[in-house]
């Protein structure tokens, strides 16, 4: 796993908000692009966006055949928290923080699915094209912080708090 060092001003101010299991697949299981319907502002490119577990398990996706294959392929990563939550006590997950990455860039996803392998879905939703955000240095949190309420916008701001909180615990697990 590639880390950046960070600045000890670097802040985190946004969040994702990312269904199970992909979010804990984003954090440790090398999980880019991320699949959605419209890019993000410019303001946020090069940025770090926390990595916000909005709800319990999506059964439909835990079958998904790229999870499949990381669950089995990850037993040997050094980092277990996440790991473990997400295999045992999912619910536990559930508004938490789990990690940060950078929002490296984004484009439409190719006709015919030549972009992107693996994680990258050629539409989202009913029918409309993916656009693909890639992700980059991905930190997973030692301890996973919140819960907070999720939000829809991608990315949406954190409170104050929140986002101490948050930055604080990035600081803590990028090290
Ligand atoms: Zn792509």
């Amino acid at each position: 796993m590639t880390t950046t060092l960070a600045s000890p001003a670097t802040r985190v101010t946004r969040a994702m908000s990312v269904r199970l299991p992909w979010s804990p697949a984003i954090i440790v299981g090398g999980k880019t692009p991320e699949n959605r319907g419209r890019m993000p502002g410019e303001a946020h490119r090069g940025k770090l966006v926390a990595v916000h577990v909005p709800t319990a398990v999506t059964p439909a996706a835990v079958r998904d055949h790229r999870i499949t294959r990381w669950l089995q392929c990850h037993h040997t990563q050094v980092w277990t928290r996440i790991r473990d939550l997400f295999d045992r006590e999912p619910e536990a997950l559930k508004g938490m923080v789990i990690g940060v990455v950078r929002f490296a860039g984004w484009h439409h996803a190719l006709p015919g699915g030549f972009c992107c392998p693996d994680w990258g879905d050629r539409e989202y939703g009913s029918g409309r094209p993916a656009v693909h955000i890639d992700l980059a240095d991905p930190v997973p949190f030692r301890t996973p912080v919140g819960p907070f309420p999720g939000k829809l916008p991608v990315p949406w701001k954190l409170g104050d708090t929140a986002a101490d909180r948050v930055t604080d615990e990035y600081h803590r697990s990028v090290r």
